[in-house]
């Protein structure tokens, strides 16, 4: 047997990390400018976090949800906290895909309501309802579309008045900031008057801040730039700095019924201990902080450069788009300047760091990307 041949690869073995550096196997020391695809919160091995870890693993990795977990309470409060969501709840499971499908489906249990409105150009994972409000023909197979989903444009505040006024909207879903989409920011007016349709019409409003969430944005989810409170937000990827975790943070007014949700895995010991030590790293080193500060010196640069298209983005989530395709410029910078970045379609370079990337080092990529652009 060999894995499943699903994506294209680089040639490249990552054996190491270390902060905002990642190394080979053959020794080759490279920037992380992408983190893993935005998992990399706190850094590579951060030693608190594999203190954290590796001595909870000695203590006991994992137990079911049939029984009492304390580290699963100190989380939700940590979090609360940190988020400024201390009156929400906290339901962990794996993935971010897994968060959206449990918050749709908490939503549509609520209202009892089945249809859902989503953006076009958005992603929101490859598990069936997550696929399905996603606006990405090559990601949706047949068995998919049997729900009902409605795409509207991005910031169409009459589009969304005039589906919702329908009646039978169970939830709205909408990234912080679109990654996979190329990093577009919803405008923060659409956002409010999105909650205000919302409220008015008994619909769910669902912020999925899986990518854009847990500081990236330079505030610690995107959707505060607009200073609205959705019903449920979903997140994972920085949550656990690599280690798989997803959870949904959930408005007061939703009500657990025993059954409906459940999860195997979810809220194990080690994930949580991994999702403490996050927080306990964020917190101390301020990393929220540093995202908008880093972000912002990283923004104004890059928009000094000519020949780019357009420079967008919030803290240290960034895109840098061009006229054209970027894939060489993408392959020379990790294999001749030794820095990875990511990817929104062919034509925009995504930035992702490690959310402790310090200044020093956007200036490194700053110097080794002109390079490569001349
Ligand atoms: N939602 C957003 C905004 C994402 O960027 C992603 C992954 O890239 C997902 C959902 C799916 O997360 P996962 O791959 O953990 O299922």
């Amino acid at each position: 047997m060999k894995p499943f041949d699903v994506y294209p690869l680089f040639d490249i073995e990552i054996v190491k990390g270390e902060g905002c550096y990642t190394y080979d196997a053959q020794g080759n020391k490279y920037l992380d400018l992408y983190g893993g695809h935005a998992v990399i919160s706190i850094g590579h091995t951060h030693p608190h976090y594999v203190k954290r870890v590796t001595d909870q693993l000695n203590k006991l990795g994992f137990y079911s949800n049939s029984v009492q977990n304390s580290l699963q309470v100190h989380l939700a409060e940590k979090l609360g906290k940190a988020s400024g969501y201390e009156d929400y709840d906290l339901f962990m499971i794996n993935t971010g895909a897994e968060a959206n499908e449990n918050a749709l489906k908490l939503a549509s249990f609520y209202n009892g309501k089945k249809r859902i409105v989503s953006f076009g150009k958005s992603f929101h994972g490859r598990t069936s309802a997550a696929v399905r409000v996603t606006d990405n023909p090559k990601i949706v197979a047949p068995v998919n579309s049997g729900m009902e989903v409605t795409f509207l444009p991005l910031d169409d505040i009459d589009a969304v008045k005039a589906e919702l006024a329908k009646g039978d909207v169970s939830s709205v879903i909408i990234e912080g900031i679109q990654g996979v989409g190329g990093i577009r920011i919803p405008d923060d007016n659409f956002l409010k008057q999105l909650r205000q349709v919302c409220d008015g019409t008994d619909t769910v409003l669902i912020l999925d801040e899986i990518q854009s969430g847990y500081g990236r944005s330079g505030k610690f989810f995107a959707h505060q730039y607009a200073g609205i409170r959705p019903d449920m937000i979903t997140v994972a990827k920085g949550i656990g700095n690599g280690f798989p975790i997803g959870a949904v943070l959930i408005a007061p007014k939703f009500k657990a019924v025993h059954g409906q949700l459940g999860t195997t895995f979810g809220g194990n010991h080690l994930a949580c201990a991994a999702a403490l030590a996050v927080l306990e790293v964020m917190g101390v080193e301020k990393l929220v902080e540093n995202a908008a500060e880093v972000g912002d010196f990283l923004m104004v640069e890059l928009k000094k450069i000519s020949g780019i298209k357009e420079v967008r983005g919030r803290g240290l989530m960034i895109g840098i788009e061009f006229e054209e395709s970027a894939a060489a410029i993408r392959r020379k910078l990790l294999f001749e300047e030794k820095v990875f970045t990511g990817a929104s379609g062919t034509n925009v370079i995504r930035l992702l760091p490690p959310l402790c990337l310090t200044k020093n080092e956007a200036e490194i990529f700053l110097e080794r990307f002109k390079k490569v652009l001349k």
